[in-house]
């Protein structure tokens, strides 16, 4: 094993989440005036948590006409899970939801800068997905072709195909695979920023250090919030507290099947040593090994099944496991420095599909949560989508396979590209 891993960088400790905390907190001196020194006492909509998907509702209901929407943060904006984000983003899901909020979220972060006037640094890179086994491999076929129903340009390479594209990477044993060029990754502290500011502007408050820890139901309609900073009362409330929604929904009480699961990507000093500076994300859908770029460094990841935690462990042997494979499949990365760890928690639900609806028999509570690992590229639609629902009681794309009420009914539709 050839890749210097730093002792210190990489033992089971939540290095990256330390990192990637002072990242959110030095983000949040640009909003120093986030909290207001008269804070209201009424508001029409609370949003609990202040990442990358309630930043996006903030924003579509105050574009929609909705300014009296507080953000309340018990920590720094956007320093939970959206801290870690890659900002990748892909067409390539099983299910049609999924392509189609990608289409609508791309589309919309190609127009960002004109929305917001924040450059969401968008490049079209690629991903590409392979298989090593026969089932495997007649799902992305699957996917491919319901992508391409839905208009996504996704390519079936044979494995000739891939190795000749792909040089730097051995193919061996992999039977084929799916590119998608319109896949790619933009800024996901740009995209937050300008949702942040814009939504401010507009007139939007968010509270940073400001903790929800109890849910009042008001009669006869309404809540009281308690916060850590007093109450609040909000006509509606929308729980877009990422991994801890579930717990959020607890003080209601609701039933919200979001649990937390810690993820960890590997990332190398920069390297090149015959490995092009622009290639798309490359996943191994059996091994579930990732490989791709991280401006000139590399990222090597598996999603291997963690048990469910709030904390950032990981299994013991969880970096030689993939530093091995990225050196089996990709050689001259045995010659490569790590340099850092990416670490955060994917909220999952069952069926690694989210929870975005009004709450049955509470009329009011809105939670838009468990994005299972793509919170990021599906924020700009689902901002909206959860902006209809508030302001209209209805959306412009069908997103009633998203209801909670979908869990307890027997299976449901699984999302089967999760990485
Ligand atoms: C390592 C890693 C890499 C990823 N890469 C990508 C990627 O490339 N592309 C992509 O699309 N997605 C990616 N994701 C997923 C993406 O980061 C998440 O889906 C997204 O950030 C979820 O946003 P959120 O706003 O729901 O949650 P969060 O960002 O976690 O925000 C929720 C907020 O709620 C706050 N909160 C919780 N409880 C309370 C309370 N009681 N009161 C007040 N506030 C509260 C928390 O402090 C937190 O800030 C990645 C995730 C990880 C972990």
């Amino acid at each position: 094993m050839g890749v210097r891993t730093p002792p210190f960088l990489f033992s089971n400790s939540p290095v990256g989440a330390l990192l990637y905390g002072s990242l959110g907190r030095s983000l949040s001196n640009i909003w120093l005036e986030a909290v207001p020194r008269d804070l209201k006492q009424s508001t029409s909509v609370a949003i609990i948590g202040g990442g990358i998907i309630g930043a996006s509702v903030g924003y579509n209901l105050a574009v929609s006409g909705v300014k009296d929407v507080v953000m309340l943060e018990r920590s720094k904006a956007g320093a939970g899970s959206t801290s870690a984000s890659l900002g990748g983003f892909r067409h390539q899901f099983s299910s049609e939801l999924s392509v189609r909020l990608s289409q609508r979220s791309v589309s919309i972060i190609e127009r960002f800068e004109e929305l917001t006037g924040y450059d969401p640094l968008v490049s079209h890179d690629g991903y590409v997905f392979i298989a090593s086994t026969e089932p495997s491999f007649n799902q992305l076929k699957k996917n491919r072709d319901l992508q391409r129903g839905l208009g996504v340009r996704v390519e079936l390479l044979s494995k000739e195909e891939l190795q000749d594209r792909y040089r730097f990477y051995s193919f061996d044993g992999i039977l084929g695979g799916t590119l998608c060029e319109e896949d790619g990754h933009a800024s996901t502290m740009a995209v937050f920023q300008g949702y942040v500011s814009k939504a401010k502007q507009l007139g939007i408050e968010l509270w940073e250090d400001t903790e929800v820890v109890a849910v009042d139901r008001k009669k006869p309609n309404g809540f009281l919030l308690k916060t850590s900073k007093g109450t609040l009362a909000a006509d509606s409330v929308v729980i877009a507290a990422g991994a801890y929604s579930g717990l959020v929904g607890q003080l209601v009480p609701v039933d919200i099947q979001i649990k937390p699961y810690p993820r960890k990507i590997l990332v190398t000093k920069s390297f090149s040593d015959g490995i092009p500076l622009h290639i798309p994300l490359m996943i191994d859908v059996d091994s579930t090994f990732a490989f791709g770029r991280e401006g000139k460094g590399l990222i090597f990841a598996n999603n291997q099944a963690t048990a469910s935690s709030f904390e950032l462990v990981f299994p013991p042997n969880y970096d030689d496991i993939v530093i091995q494979e990225a050196v089996r499949r990709v050689p001259a990365t045995e010659h490569c420095s790590l340099s850092y760890a990416n670490v955060g928690l994917y909220e999952m639900t069952p069926d690694s599909n989210p929870i975005v609806c009004e709450i049955p028999d509470v009329e009011g509570l809105y939670c838009c949560s468990g994005f299972a690992g793509h919170g990021f590229m599906h924020s700009p639609a689902i901002g909206e989508l959860t902006a209809d629902l508030i302001t209209k009681g209805r959306t412009s794309l069908d997103i009633s396979s998203y209801h909670i009420e979908r869990f307890g009914k027997g299976p449901t539709d699984k999302e089967k590209l999760i990485i």
